[in-house]
């Protein structure tokens, strides 16, 4: 193939989505066809460095071997049944799973936004069975600038208006207070409060790390309200950050863990509830379910994840390559880039409105064969697959300050 007919391939595919896709998204235009590792390659055969990881979804890498061959084998044994019957992948994940966590029990889902569901419920039936709150009054305490998926309910609580606006009436019950900030919390904790519902560290809201001590005094005041802290890891949790949980950071333990994105080991989407059985025990039979939750190839997959992270490789990988990155990342303040937060190998970059907007960096990057998304206008969002190699980081922090230099 020439060149000329390769461009031809990205574009006819990219119209092809424009056609026939609702554009609930912006996607950078590049069109994906292989992935290995922390690279993909586009229908053109350019490969570039994935610096986004499918928000996490990734963090083992496109097509990792030991999960690849889980799932192959899965696939030729059984793929579903249904809860309707036992099969014989669920159990032993949710035992791994709730060991990993420290917990007794485990409700799998598929998506994040269903885990996040699911610990509402559980919340909210926790609150009027063993909490005595009045029927119909429980109250769930978020954080502004929160990420915790696109259900009706959950975009009711959302302060972002792309997520927001026009799709009300939204659901009553939850009360918003700024992120990081105890006292507000604490202000609005009253004898209705089931729960509180935050993410360690706000993801899509850009990196946000929360003041040193935050999640201690979150786990402090529940502990001391009787509410339950409920902690949505789906995009920090699962080695992200250099621990297993971002709770660890602060050597928190919450009561409801929501994990999702890499518990499928980027393969299918698998999401769960993990906590005790004084909690998730609160469900009966018949009051929550998922046709495809628990499924056994998900659930053979999650296994593995979940072996994964019992060896610790992945959490040492994101805590050293982190700081490696972070080394990078801070030379560029005052280049083009304004802040850089960084958790693990998970970073926020604020980039200079006078360099351009992150969209505009993103596809600057796009162009030198490095994948990265902006969030919130100026803010990149990077979170390469943790196989990642300290030199590719460095490559990509070198082609980032050549693109912020114009
Ligand atoms: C991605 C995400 C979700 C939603 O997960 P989906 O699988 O997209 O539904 C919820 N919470 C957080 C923190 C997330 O990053």
């Amino acid at each position: 193939m020439t060149s000329v007919d390769l461009d031809v391939a990205t574009s006819a595919a990219i119209e092809s989505e424009i056609a026939h896709v609702a554009q609930n998204y912006s996607p950078l235009p590049v069109v994906i066809s292989r992935g290995e590792g922390a690279w993909v390659t586009d229908v053109e055969g350019k490969r570039y460095l994935d610096l986004l990881s499918a928000y996490s979804a990734l963090n083992f890498g496109h097509g990792h071997p030991a999960l690849l061959a889980v799932a192959r084998e899965q696939l030729d044994r059984l793929t579903l049944t249904s809860r309707a019957y036992h099969n014989d992948c669920l159990g032993p994940f949710a035992a791994g799973l709730a060991e990993l966590a420290g917990k007794d029990l485990v409700l799998p889902m598929n998506t994040g936004a269903e885990a996040v569901e699911t610990g509402i419920k559980v919340a909210r039936a926790w609150g009027y069975r063993v909490k005595g709150i009045t029927a119909d009054a429980a109250e769930i305490v978020v954080a502004g600038g929160n990420f915790h998926g696109r259900t009706t309910t959950i975009v009711g609580f959302s302060d972002d208006p792309v997520a927001h606006d026009d799709f009300g009436p939204y659901a009553p019950g939850f009360v918003s207070v700024p992120f990081g900030e105890i006292d507000a919390m604490e202000a609005a904790i009253g004898p209705q409060t089931a729960a509180v519902l935050i993410e360690p560290i706000q993801g899509e809201a850009g990196v946000i790390i929360p003041p040193e001590g935050y999640l201690r005094a979150v786990r402090e005041l529940c502990t001391r309200h009787g509410v339950l802290f409920i902690a949505d890891e789906i995009q920090a949790g699962l080695a992200r950050v250099g621990t297993t949980f971002a709770c660890q950071r602060e050597g928190v333990v919450p009561d409801v863990y929501l994990l999702g994105k890499a518990l499928g080991g980027g393969i299918v989407p698998l999401s769960a509830v993990v906590a005790d059985r004084d909690v998730l025990g609160v469900l009966r039979p018949g009051e929550h379910g998922s046709t495809f939750g628990g499924n056994p190839l998900a659930t053979a997959i999650g296994l593995r994840v979940v072996e994964m992270l019992q060896s610790g490789e992945f959490q040492e990988r994101a805590l050293a390559l982190g700081e490696h990155l972070a080394d990078g990342l801070r030379g560029l303040i005052g280049h083009g880039v304004t802040d850089v937060r960084i958790a693990g190998l998970w970073a926020g970059v604020d980039i200079d409105p006078a360099a351009g907007t992150g969209r505009q960096i993103a596809e600057r990057l796009l162009a030198r064969g490095v994948l990265a998304k902006d969030t919130h206008g100026q803010t990149l969002r990077i979170a390469p697959p943790l196989v990642v190699r300290a030199t590719e980081l460095d490559w990509a922090v070198e082609q980032l300050r050549v693109v912020l230099a114009g």
